[in-house]
């Protein structure tokens, strides 16, 4: 959400509407953590362009904006407060917590725009705790809310992957209704047995007929077991080959958006909460379409067609038994009701656990260094403490649950004997039909319980389902429409940035009216302190991110229509954290051309004079690089990614500090190494030791997000401004560093 409106619920809907006037526009609307008196609560501030609300538990406190004095926020100890000041009254205290610092430092900001009339530009990612539309809390913060699912919807959609197995799914059906009849005629053979064979026997015993058609109605009783054993065979069957099927394809369609979806959307999310969707999410939606779907089919039709024989054999006593069916449709539901906070609690503790075991892991490195093993193991602890706990109050809740619902569906069973007693006694109904009576309830309630009960348990598989869906509905990085983009498959090489400015976060710039025009072939070195946005220019540059305003071309062409896969595979980077995959040196080479020959490899490894290094190592080109590329130092990694980088013969060539990491000697090696890579290539060189950068065409110095000097490592060297200072500076560091050697 990129503004700064946080969900309400009705009720506090209802009063700030009470106060607002009708035409009244409400720009902001965030909740405090704390309560005036500095407890736990929540106070809310909502600021429209009249004034400003502050609603306290039963208490409005409104400011116009003309009384507005000053907006600012206050540091305490533990947390910080908005301060409110007014020109006639007392100043308004919002103390809040250090997690909604930065929600609150704009707000104050926003405050401010509005109060001094400036333009109004506050935007800001909230994170959705609640719903907003029914205000419940969300299972995963920005998450789905598993109460508001259009199921029709979620269903339609999970039925679409069933479509290229229509010849399955139809057999499933098949399999669903005979599972049903098989079930269903039982009892009116048995039924048949008492009325027509026992009861007859008693008055006369020894009929040789009745023998006989005993025997044919075991038969058929025996028939029905057969066919209850094929269909439910070929039930389980098609049910386990189209789930497993379906959630396969399901799967790799969200691993391909996955990979498709842009670095932005990635900034957002924690890669372990991604991780369970595709794992967690999809597995349960395999359970529901093993266990749900098919149960749905056949419970729905069980329960049609024991309503309709028990009201064919006896209307009177049929409304009877249903005496209990409310009540136990009742219970289910507020059963289910309850359990759903508990799954609620669960998945949140869950998806927590998680985030925070994949970041342990993968940080193990710096637990380890710091001597935190025992810290990350307590948290663990705790968080799978709270989980057990949760477990176990659901778990005993289910038990009394179930065992209560027995009781309920054994007390429907007895009013068949009361009243359907009765009946037989008056001669309104058979012995056989009593029987029969009593056989379908047993086997109504089970369907009956079925859906009380599936109501919760479709609410969480669809959340899962939603939760896969929602990622496959975000839209991939930005494609053109491939049809209308420009194919650009040979790039000359020639860059222009065009009044660029971007942030992270479109409220705060981190690069501000960039504009440098750059001729092909062209060797631009980047410099500025760090922060200052040189590895954001280059992302820019890939297209990693889109700009906020202005424009990038290349050749003449805004790089937003020039097919991405056209601009990126022409671009060659060496990125500021060289990333290699578990693998050998070879293979990393090679990554971006599948297929390279050996020789091409080695040409690219030599190119960069990475090979005498490499061909150091016992294994050569076959060195295994470890996970994450772990066995190797970061300097050696920096030199496997330069001829990565170069092996496709890219047009435009970024280096990214790309000799940070290795000593003097081997950075001399690389720079001659750069020094021929560049012919013929545009290229951006950012590297923190600034002589490196004398060869560079011109030098392009960035501080405060804005360009501040482009020229000639000898005209910024004459001019004596920033990069000048730089130099100096860096100069006096390494003259302490030698004379202290
Ligand atoms: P440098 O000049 O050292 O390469 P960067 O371009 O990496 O600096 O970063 C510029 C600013 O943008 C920094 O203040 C950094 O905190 C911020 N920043 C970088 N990457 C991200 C990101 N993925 N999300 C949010 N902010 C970022
Ligand atoms: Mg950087």
């Amino acid at each position: 959400m990129d503004t700064m409106l946080e969900p309400v619920g009705c009720d506090l809907d209802a009063r700030i509407s009470s106060v607002m006037d009708v035409d009244e526009e409400i720009l902001m609307r965030v909740s405090s953590d704390l309560n005036a008196d500095g407890t736990y609560g929540q106070q809310w501030v909502i600021v429209s362009n009249r004034r400003i609300l502050v609603l306290q538990d039963d208490d409005a406190i409104e400011i116009p904006l003309e009384d507005l004095k000053l907006a600012h926020t206050e540091p305490l100890v533990g947390g910080s407060r908005l301060e409110l000041e007014r020109v006639a009254d007392r100043t308004i205290l919002i103390p809040y917590s250090f997690t909604q610092a930065l929600k609150f430092s704009e707000l104050a900001r926003g405050i401010e725009q509005i109060r001094k009339s400036e333009p109004f530009a506050v935007r800001m990612r909230l994170d959705r705790v609640r719903c907003e539309k029914c205000n419940r809390l969300l299972p995963e913060r920005d998450g789905i809310c598993p109460a508001c699912i259009n199921r029709l919807v979620v269903i339609g959609r999970i039925a679409k992957y069933l479509s290229p197995y229509r010849g399955r799914a139809l057999l499933l059906a098949l399999g669903s209704v005979l599972t049903t009849g098989a079930e269903l005629v039982p009892p009116l053979i048995t039924k048949k047995i008492v009325d027509d064979v026992l009861i007859p026997q008693e008055v006369s015993p020894g009929n040789l007929e009745s023998v006989q058609l005993l025997g044919l109605l075991v038969l058929a009783l025996v028939g029905m077991r057969i066919v209850s054993w094929g269909a439910e065979w070929l039930h389980g069957w098609t049910i386990t080959w189209l789930g497993a099927r379906v959630t396969a394809d399901i799967r790799s369609q969200l691993y391909k958006c996955l990979e498709l979806l842009s670095l932005q959307f990635y900034d957002k999310r924690k890669v372990g909460a991604l991780m369970s969707r595709v794992t967690r999410d999809t597995d349960r939606l395999q359970d529901f379409l093993v266990d749900g779907i098919p149960y749905l089919i056949i419970n729905g039709l069980m329960l049609l067609g024991i309503l309709v024989m028990l009201f064919v054999m006896s209307w009177k006593l049929t409304l009877y038994v249903l005496i209990p069916v409310p009540f136990i449709i009742l219970w289910g539901m507020i059963f289910w009701k309850r359990m759903r906070r508990f799954f609620t609690k669960w998945m949140q503790g869950w998806s927590n656990l998680m985030s925070r075991v994949n970041e342990a892991l993968t940080g193990i490195k710096v637990v380890k260094a710091f001597t935190q093993e025992s810290r990350e193991i307590e948290v663990f602890g705790k968080g799978n403490a709270e989980l057990t706990e949760v477990a176990v109050k659901s778990e005993i809740n289910r038990a009394v649950f179930f065992t209560t619902m027995s009781f309920l569906t054994g007390l429907g069973v007895l009013i068949v004997w009361l009243f359907g007693g009765e009946e037989v006694i008056a001669g309104e109904l058979t012995i056989g039909t009593l029987l029969a009576f009593y056989s379908y309830m047993w086997l109504l309630y089970g369907p009956l319980e079925w859906f009380g009960m599936v109501n919760s348990w479709m609410t969480r598989a669809f959340a899962g389902a939603e939760r896969i869906f929602e990622v496959i509905d975000t839209p991939p990085e930005a494609y053109e429409d491939p049809k209308k983009a420009v194919s650009l498959p040979e790039i000359k090489g020639s860059l222009r940035f065009k009044d660029v400015t971007f942030g992270y976060d479109k409220s705060k710039p981190v690069l501000h009216e960039i504009n440098l025009n750059v001729r092909e072939g062209e060797m631009i070195g980047l410099v500025g302190k760090s922060g200052v946005g040189k590895t954001t220019t280059v992302n820019l540059i890939c297209r990693f991110y889109e700009v906020d305003r202005g424009s990038i071309e290349v050749d003449g062409v805004d790089i937003r229509k020039i097919r991405l896969e056209d601009l990126r595979s022409q671009i060659g980077i060496v990125l500021q954290e060289p990333f290699l995959f578990s693998g050998t040196i070879a293979e990393n080479i090679g990554y971006g051309k599948p297929g390279a020959t050996f020789t091409e490899i080695m040409e690219a490894a030599v190119a960069a004079n990475a090979h005498d290094f490499i061909v150091a190592n016992s294994d050569g080109y076959d060195t295994q690089v470890g996970e994450r590329g772990s066995h190797l130092s970061g300097g050696e990694k920096q030199r496997v990614s330069l001829p990565r980088a170069i092996l496709n013969d890219p047009k435009v060539l970024i280096l990214d500090e790309a000799t940070s990491s290795v000593d003097v000697q081997t950075e001399k090696k690389i720079q001659e190494a750069i020094g021929h890579l560049v012919k013929g290539r545009t290229t951006f060189a950012i590297a923190h030791r600034l002589s490196t950068l004398r060869n560079a065409d011109r030098l392009v110095v960035l501080d405060g997000g804005r360009i501040v000097e482009v020229g000639t490592h000898a005209e910024l060297m004459e001019k004596q401004g920033v990069f000048y200072n730089l130099v100096q500076l860096q100069q006096e560091v390494s003259e302490i560093i030698a004379v202290k050697e």
